[in-house]
């Protein structure tokens, strides 16, 4: 079972894969945590992508889709593998499917966890914190029983920067465009399974097994 996983900031990924990995015992590879474990084995990719990071360049795609491939050579992934974060350019999704077909293997779904972009804007900028206490709220799904007042201590809640309109709307509107052609490439080769993700957690995870269930078995 050879898996990515797509989904905007808010679209509960995150969540999602945590279950995955659970149900089907297969490695979850974040691109971040790819990289820090080939750096830190100083793999031939880990030195080559340290080397561009210390000069506070971009490490090209060559050299991501290597540590890629060292990753996925490894034992834990002979029976799949779930990738998180990766492909982000079109160059690295076509050079994942060409490193994959020379290890004689392909991708079998590519999860994508859709949800409505006003919805994802309700969701990631309902977080309020505590200034006393660090407290956290969210004004729908979690709020304090008096508006602006935390519960616990009766400090003031306030927003993080990050979670302001603005900045949210920018992160979402990268994320949509960067996405766009890469859920569309795989689209086009009959690949992705589109989960309605404005169900309840455990539904969307019912609908994701669901597509695993199918070709597992
Ligand atoms: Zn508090």
């Amino acid at each position: 079972m050879n898996i990515i996983l797509m989904g905007l900031p808010g679209a509960g990924k995150g969540t999602q894969g945590e279950k995955i990995v659970e149900k089907f015992g297969i490695p979850h590879i974040s691109t971040g945590d790819m990289f820090r474990a080939a750096i830190k084995d100083e793999t031939e990719m880990g030195k080559k992508a340290k080397s561009y990071m210390d000069q506070g360049l971009l490490v090209p795609d060559e050299v991501v889709i290597g540590i890629v491939k060292e990753r996925l050579g490894k034992a834990d992934c002979e029976k799949g593998f779930m990738l998180d974060g990766f492909p982000r350019t079109m160059a690295q999704a076509e050079a994942l499917d060409a490193t994959l077909a020379e290890m004689e293997r392909s991708i079998d779904h590519v999860i994508n966890i859709d949800v409505d972009r006003g919805i994802l804007m309700d969701r990631l900028t309902g977080r309020r914190i505590c200034k006393n206490c660090g407290a956290t709220y969210h004004v729908i799904f979690n709020p304090p029983s008096q508006e602006g007042i935390c519960d616990k201590c009766g400090g003031e809640l306030y927003q993080r920067d990050d979670d302001n309109e603005a900045t949210v709307a920018t992160r979402l509107d990268v994320n949509i465009e960067q996405s766009a052609p890469i859920l569309n490439y795989y689209k086009e080769k009959g690949l992705l399974r589109t989960i309605d993700g404005h169900q309840d957690i455990d539904k969307v995870f019912e609908d994701v097994a669901e597509v695993l269930r199918g070709q597992a078995q």
